[in-house]
């Protein structure tokens, strides 16, 4: 109804003008060169109208025919740039889908139809990279760097790329150049401090972390630990120089941030002890052996007092598993002192309650058995039995395990000796398989995945 009134508005118009003049009758008389008209009012105002029609729908045509090429061109342009979307689509699709021939085709019709290297160029280098074409990628990475809408995408790819081929040098000067493009992005601050931690750049690595924990960048219980093993390692660069006053402090600094980490408690237990502050070493390692009881704190604790005799040191054990008694790491270290002491009755009952009278007593409890065996009754049947459990038995024995890559380590150090990642050594008790059942089947091979380097994922 509404869309109708400008039309019903003329239409009454018209009828109130025809009103209007067949109420006020009149003749009209034209001569012009010769031509003679005699009419009415009426008609003249009728011709005048239909004259005036003629003319608007003249220049409407005439209008249509000199804009027709542009208009033209704009539906082509059109056109082809919908055809370049539905290319860059599939091209997307493609990639995500693994399939590399496809992923290239669509990527060369994308960037043919749409002419717009920002769109295409991801694409391209995705698609060259699908294609094991490592080369073109880095040419289009390298492209996306030349423009300022593509430049960290273009960096996040190269870097990619340098970490893929192992170039960590490379890869820290990209991710640096990404962190002065976009300082506040979590997986570049992330990535910022374990490439400068990997490159031994202790100072730096651990601002960039600081920086990265205040984002949530980072786990803040795995934040911590890195924390404390960057801090740790900057006490021992300190010591390196002959500064043990600051090594000392970064080492007391390490132990706060993670007191489970006895690496740190054991360097700053030896300091203090090197600065003849004893007694502060002697709390040092008691508090962390109530946090984090293992060997390596044992033997810096004993170490401490020099070379005594076994009894002196069995009292000494004594008194640093007090805070932590009933954990089986205490009743091993009292075991072992008390069988240096040739106290046997005590190192059977340690063995026991560490587990020895279980079904499957742990490597170092077997091996301790054996040679309990062996000194109190000189029975070796008995030790050689203990020696064969301990070689079949299923659980193992605590040790530094790499987060990473799971390899097994006996003395804790900031890198992981096989995967190089840093502060992936945990102490745990690792876990062993199963024994395998007899009738076994061979599972088929898993495929292996495309070995697309994801640019887009986040971390
Ligand atoms: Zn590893």
């Amino acid at each position: 109804m509404i869309r109708a009134l400008p039309a019903l508005i003329v239409i009454v118009v018209l009828i109130a003008i025809a009103i209007f003049i067949a109420d006020r009758p009149g003749t009209v008389e034209l001569d012009w060169q010769g031509w003679r008209i005699d009419t009415n009012v009426a008609v003249l105002a009728l011709g005048v109208m239909l004259l005036g029609a003629l003319a608007a729908g003249l220049f409407h045509l005439l209008r249509r025919l000199i804009t027709a090429p542009a208009a033209y061109l704009r539906w082509r342009r059109e056109r082809r740039r919908e055809a370049g979307f539905r290319a860059l689509t599939q091209g997307m699709v493609a990639v995500a889908a693994g399939d590399p021939e496809e992923a290239i085709k669509h990527s060369r019709r994308a960037d043919t139809l749409l002419a717009d290297p920002p769109l295409t160029l991801l694409l391209s280098a995705q698609a060259a990279q699908l294609n094991g074409d490592h080369d073109a990628a880095r040419r289009y990475f390298s492209a996306m760097l030349e423009r300022a809408e593509t430049e960290f995408l273009g960096l996040r790819g190269l870097l990619m790329q340098a970490l893929h081929a192992g170039d960590e040098a490379a890869a820290l000067k990209l991710v640096e150049r990404a962190k002065e493009l976009r300082p506040k992005t979590p997986w570049v601050l992330h990535r910022l401090y374990q490439l400068r931690a990997r490159a031994g750049q202790w100072v730096e690595a651990e601002a960039t972390l600081v920086e990265a924990m205040g984002r949530k960048a980072v786990e803040a219980a795995t934040g911590r630990h890195h924390r404390a093993v960057l801090l740790h390692e900057q006490s021992r660069a300190a010591e390196a120089v002959g500064d043990t006053a600051k090594a000392a402090a970064l080492a007391e600094k390490s132990v706060t941030h993670d007191r489970t980490f006895a690496p740190a408690a054991i360097r700053l237990a030896q300091l203090q002890n090197a600065q003849s502050r004893a007694r502060r070493a002697i709390r040092t390692l008691l508090a962390a052996w109530k946090e984090a009881p293992r060997p390596d704190v044992a033997r810096a604790f004993t170490a401490l007092f020099g070379d005594e005799a076994p009894l002196q040191r069995l009292k000494r054990v004594e008194k640093l598993v007090a805070a932590n008694p009933e954990h089986a790491e205490s009743h091993l270290a009292v075991a072992e002192a008390a069988l240096d002491a040739k106290l046997w009755g005590e190192a059977r009952r340690h063995l026991m309650a560490a587990g020895a009278g279980a079904d499957h007593p742990s490597p170092r409890v077997c091996r301790l058995m054996a040679r309990l065996e062996e000194q109190e009754h000189g029975d070796m049947a008995a030790a050689r039995a203990w020696l064969g459990r301990a070689a079949n038995t299923p659980v193992a024995d605590p040790a530094y395990v790499c987060l990473h890559c799971g390899a097994e380590l006996a003395e804790w150090s900031a890198h992981c000796p096989r995967c190089h990642e840093f502060g992936s050594l945990t102490w745990q008790t690792p876990k062993r398989a199963a024994p395998a059942p007899l009738a076994q089947t061979t599972a088929p091979a898993a495929i292996p995945p495309p070995t697309l380097i994801d640019i887009t994922a986040p971390r």
